[in-house]
């Protein structure tokens, strides 16, 4: 493992584009499949990490070792076939389909995950999701300690949720299959996706890492965090994104504790307004204090039930 590229005592706020997270021990970036596997198999346990765009890392930092994959780029195009490692960039992959004449990737335009946490959230905007277009993705499983290949089906995907979740699976890439089309027709589609989320949506200039709370059923979380008025909530370090109650923006210097007191507080008055406890989206990764484990526990409870 010589050869691959790792980081000491790395200081990961920078990587996430909440611009919160301590120092970790270790972070690797293999630069292709074989790298990732070996590291994979040769690690203890793990944590991997695409573009750290819907997670909240400690300020307590990490001990477990961490892999991310922002340099698996690969993408290849075989007639409406896509293949795409997992640490290929959305935005930029929507891009490349364009250039290819091919749909279906528009959605991707505009929030910046990469293609190994968007099958591991099964993201979507725009009424389309990336569980649309996928034909199989090829995951390690770490109980056969082999490569494997899942169909879409077999993916489980649902709201927010894939098969990755359980933890089993990691992603290393994925086939999809796109639809021919106009470019223009792409291109304007591209278009007024971007458009629309710029009031929906704080850009990075405002660090933040999309939906805090997933929506629940038949309703939006962003409109019941709104009409409890969480809106009104703007502390020293962290406050609610005035155009969308359902963002919290890091207003520079904060920590994962500022983000997760906001975040049950957020829940609280939802539940006491409406008796619906909303569900986080954002994932908490890296060592917890005592105060941060009392939160979590209380935040994310249905999760675990
Ligand atoms: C401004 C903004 C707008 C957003 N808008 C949207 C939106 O419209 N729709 C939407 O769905 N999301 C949105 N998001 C959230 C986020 O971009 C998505 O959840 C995205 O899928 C996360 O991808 P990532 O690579 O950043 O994952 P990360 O944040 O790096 O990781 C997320 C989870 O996936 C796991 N993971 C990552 N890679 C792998 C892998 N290769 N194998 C197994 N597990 C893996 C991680 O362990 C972690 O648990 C937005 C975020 C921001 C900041």
């Amino acid at each position: 493992m010589n050869n691959i590229e790792c980081k000491e005592n790395f200081e990961i706020k920078n990587l996430t584009s909440f611009k919160i997270g301590g120092v970790v021990d270790k972070i690797y970036f293999p630069k292709n499949q074989t790298e990732f596997l070996k590291l994979i198999k040769n690690l203890n346990n793990p944590i991997i990490l695409g573009n750290c765009s819907n997670v909240l890392f400690s300020s307590q930092g990490c001990r477990r070792p961490i892999i991310c994959t922002s340099k698996m780029s690969h993408i290849e195009f075989r007639g409406t076939k896509v293949i795409a490692e997992c640490g290929v960039k959305g935005p930029f992959l929507s891009q490349r389909a364009l250039e290819n004449k091919l749909s279906g990737f528009e959605f991707m335009i505009g929030f910046p995950g990469s293609i190994g946490g968007n099958l591991f959230m099964n993201a979507g905007a725009h009424s389309q999701s990336i569980s649309d277009t996928l034909s199989y993705a090829c995951l390690y499983d770490r109980d056969k300690d082999d490569i494997v290949y899942l169909t879409n089906k077999e993916m489980d995907f649902g709201y927010r949720h894939s098969i990755l979740q359980t933890g089993r699976y990691i992603a290393l890439g994925a086939e999809f299959d796109l639809k021919r089309e106009n470019p223009e027709v792409i291109k304007a589609l591209m278009d007024r996706n971007l458009e629309f989320r710029k009031n929906i949506q704080p850009p990075l200039t405002y660090p933040n890492a999309g939906s805090v709370f997933k929506n629940p059923e038949n309703d939006s979380a962003g409109r019941l965090l709104d009409k409890a008025g969480v809106k009104d909530y703007d502390f020293a370090r962290v406050a609610v994104w005035q155009k969308h109650a359902n963002f919290i923006i890091n207003k520079g210097d904060a920590t994962s504790e500022d983000v997760l007191e906001l975040m049950l507080i957020m829940q609280k008055k939802v539940k006491n307004t409406y008796t619906i406890e909303l569900t986080p989206e954002i994932r908490f990764v890296g060592e917890m204090n005592k105060h941060e484990e009392e939160i979590c526990q209380e935040l994310y409870k249905k999760m675990q039930k």
